[in-house]
């Protein structure tokens, strides 16, 4: 049964004329629907159904028209609302994800100043420790040596050696965190009265070095005067009890047989000894 003209150059109206089910999406740019309305770009489900008889023979078939043009614009939107989430989605995972990145990198960055500070620092008084006030001197040493290799005349480098005044008798009288508190304060007067670039640090137990780039040995002997005048001016407060505290001080400079770093730091060691010798709370001076 066909109704309608028989189009022999219909290729999918023949299929469906031979038995199969002929379905595919069109896009027209015009058509009329069933109303005779016309409608312009318009997307089109164009199916052939073929209509079999009793004995499986095809009569003829259905054309099917559905109109989904509706659903275009259905998807488009899903679209933007989907493309929209999953922007959101993203920005938020990522946000999150550096957030957490970032913290977890300051943390790290903070627990590595703070061992890189620990490393270097004596723990009580907070100046360098004994290590780093030793490399720094090598270094400042390495650069006068480098100098006079190369010919320039090399940089003077004071040393400058602080050791407490009887100091076992203030552990002794007034006990070891009297002398904590006597070792802080000698500590902080001693920053306080050195130059920006000296390096100062705590040599041993109650003794102190400064090395002095750039600084004749001369020029050390004031800064080591200024040094003794600064400790013992005022009292020093310990566990409650006023102590007026003295040092001993040990001068000298680099000279041109210096070897090492060592040479230097033995005769300001030398120096100290021979003011403890003198009778203490003084300076002494041995030039390199
Ligand atoms: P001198 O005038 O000859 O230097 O006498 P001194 O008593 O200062 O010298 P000595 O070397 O006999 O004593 C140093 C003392 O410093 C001995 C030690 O118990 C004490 N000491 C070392 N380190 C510390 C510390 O971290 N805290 C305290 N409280 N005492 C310390
Ligand atoms: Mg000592
Ligand atoms: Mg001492």
């Amino acid at each position: 049964m066909l109704i309608g003209k028989l189009d022999e150059k219909n290729r999918r109206l023949n299929n469906a004329l031979a038995g199969n089910v002929d379905a595919k999406m069109v896009t027209k740019d015009k058509a009329v629907d069933l109303a005779e309305e016309e409608l312009r770009d318009v997307d089109v489900v164009e199916t052939y159904v073929p209509i079999f008889g009793e004995d499986k023979k095809v009569l003829g078939c259905f054309e099917v028209y559905i109109n989904i043009t509706g659903y275009r614009e259905m998807i488009r939107e899903g679209a933007i609302v989907m493309t929209s989430f999953l922007t959101i989605v993203l920005i938020a995972v990522f946000g999150f994800a550096y957030l957490l990145i970032r913290g977890g990198t300051i943390q790290l960055k903070e627990a590595q100043n703070k061992l890189e500070t620990m490393a270097v620092t004596d723990e009580l008084t907070a100046l360098s420790n004994r290590r780093y006030l030793l490399s720094r001197g090598e270094e400042e040493f390495e650069r006068i040596r480098r100098n006079r290799m190369r010919g320039l005349r090399p940089a003077d480098m004071g040393c400058i050696m602080i050791d407490i005044d009887h100091f076992k008798k203030v552990n002794d009288t007034y006990g070891h965190l009297a002398g904590d508190d006597v070792l802080k304060e000698v500590a902080r007067r001693l920053s306080l009265s050195i130059r920006p670039y000296d390096v100062i640090g705590r040599y041993g137990g109650e003794e102190f070095v400064v090395i002095l780039p750039d600084t004749l040995v001369e020029q050390c002997r004031v800064v080591a005067e200024r040094i003794r005048v600064t400790i013992r001016a005022e009292a020093i407060e310990a566990e409650g009890k006023k102590l007026f505290i003295t040092v001993s001080i040990g001068v000298t400079g680099s000279s041109e047989n210096d070897t090492r770093l060592n040479d230097v730091l033995k005769r300001a060691d030398e120096a100290m000894y021979k003011a403890k010798a003198a009778g203490r709370d003084q300076v002494d001076q041995i030039n390199g």
